[in-house]
C-alpha cells in the first residue's frame, strides 16, 4: 500500500513538473479578495464553465486524527457531514461517497482525494472569511481533482465562530460543501452561502432558493442518476447500466429478482428481463461489467422506513440449471 501511494505520488510530481495539466488552487482567501460583484450566487473565479465534480460524484475520506480537540464525537461528526451532504444531494444530482477513514493529511492539497477533518485550536481561525472551517478545492480540465475541509477544532479567535453543538456543526458543515461543490459566497441575502455578514449557523444548515438554484445549476439532475432502484422486497430495477460486452459499450434496462439467501446468510437475484436502451449514455452510475458483475453507484433503496442512497456490488455467480442468471451480493453501503 505504501509503496502505490508513493508510487501515485511520484506519478502526480511528475505531471506538475512537466506541466501537463493545468493546475488551479482555489480559497476562501481568493474569492473574499475578488471585487466582481454579482447579484447571487457566484463560483469559484473560474472560467466558465466553472470546474465541477466528474459524474456529480464526490469522494471524500475522514481524517481523525484531531477529532480530541473537538467537542464532537468521530461517529458524530462523519454522520454530521452525510446529513450536510445530503442536504444539497436532495436538491440537485450531486452524489457523495464516504470512502472511510483516512490517515493523510488533511491539508495535502497534492494527495488527489477529498479529506475532512479537525484540524488544531487555531489553524486559519482569523485568515479566512469562514471562521469554523477552511475549504480548498484544485481543478484542472473544469474537473476538481482534490479538496479538503478543515473544521476548526476550538475557537482561538474567542469570537464564538466555533460550532458548540451538531446542528451548528452541520449549518457550518452545509456552507463549506457548498464551497467544496465551487460555490462561493453569495450576494443574495437569502443564501446559506452568503457572507456580508454570515447568517448563524442555524441558518446555515438549510439551504434557500438561492443555493438550490446554483447547485442544480453546476450539478444538474441526471435521471440516469436515480434510475437504479432496489424496492422494498429487494428487487433490483436497472433502468440505465453501462454494459461493458467484450467488444462494446452500450446502454440496457435490467430487471433483477431477489430469490433469496442462503445458508451461509448470502444475498442472491436472478435476471427477470433486460433489454437494450435506445440512449447512448455511457456514464450510468450503474455498470455491468464483461465478467457480468454489476457495480451499482448510487441507488434509491426503498425500505420501509425512508428512502436512503446505497452503493452495491453484485458478483455474477452462474447460470443455473433453469438457465437463469443468478448473482450474488458481495458488499454494499450507504452513500
Ligand atoms: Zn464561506
Amino acid at each position: 500500500m505504501k509503496i502505490k501511494k508513493m508510487l501515485s505520488c511520484l506519478i502526480l510530481t511528475v505531471i506538475f513538473q512537466n506541466s501537463l495539466i493545468i493546475k488551479t488552487y482555489a480559497s476562501e482567501y481568493q474569492v473574499i479578495k475578488s471585487d466582481i460583484k454579482q447579484l447571487k450566487f457566484k463560483t469559484f473565479n473560474a472560467p466558465n464553465p466553472p470546474p465541477t465534480h466528474k459524474n456529480n460524484t464526490v469522494e471524500w475520506l475522514y481524517n481523525s486524527l484531531n477529532q480530541n480537540l473537538s467537542p464532537f464525537s468521530e461517529e458524530d461528526t462523519i454522520n454530521v457531514i452525510k446529513k450536510s451532504m445530503q442536504s444539497w444531494s436532495d436538491v440537485s444530482g450531486i452524489n457523495f461517497i464516504y470512502k472511510g477513514i483516512t490517515d493523510n493529511n488533511i491539508n495535502d492539497s497534492t494527495d488527489g482525494i477529498i479529506t475532512i477533518g479537525f484540524w488544531s485550536s487555531n489553524a486559519y481561525i482569523s485568515q479566512h472569511g469562514d471562521n469554523g472551517a477552511f475549504t480548498a478545492i484544485e481543478w484542472n480540465n473544469f474537473n476538481i481533482t482534490e479538496g479538503h475541509m478543515i473544521l476548526n477544532a476550538g475557537d482561538a479567535s474567542d469570537s464564538n465562530s466555533t460550532p458548540s453543538n451538531l446542528l451548528e456543526l452541520q449549518g457550518l458543515i452545509t456552507h463549506e460543501v457548498g464551497h467544496l461543490l465551487a460555490i462561493a459566497h453569495s450576494d443574495n441575502q437569502e443564501s446559506i452561502m452568503f457572507a456580508d455578514p454570515y447568517h448563524s449557523y442555524e441558518y446555515q444548515s438549510i439551504l434557500r432558493s438561492d443555493d438550490i438554484q446554483i447547485a442544480s445549476q453546476l450539478y444538474p439532475v441526471n435521471s440516469n442518476d436515480l434510475l437504479t432502484t432496489v424496492k422494498s422486497n429487494l428487487d433490483i430495477v436497472i433502468q440505465s447500466a453501462t454494459f461493458h460486452s467484450a467488444n462494446k459499450t452500450s446502454n440496457i434496462w435490467a430487471i433483477l429478482e431477489f430469490i433469496g439467501t442462503d445458508s451461509n446468510g448470502n444475498f442472491f437475484w436472478k435476471l427477470k428481463n433486460y433489454g437494450q436502451n435506445s440512449s447512448n449514455t455511457t456514464d450510468s452510475l450503474t455498470t455491468v461489467r464483461p465478467n457480468l458483475d454489476i457495480v451499482i453507484l448510487s441507488a434509491t433503496f426503498q425500505s420501509s422506513e425512508n428512502p436512503s442512497n446505497i452503493w452495491a456490488i453484485l458478483e455474477f455467480d452462474k447460470i443455473d440449471s433453469n438457465g437463469d442468471y443468478i448473482w450474488q451480493l458481495k458488499d454494499y453501503g450507504q452513500n
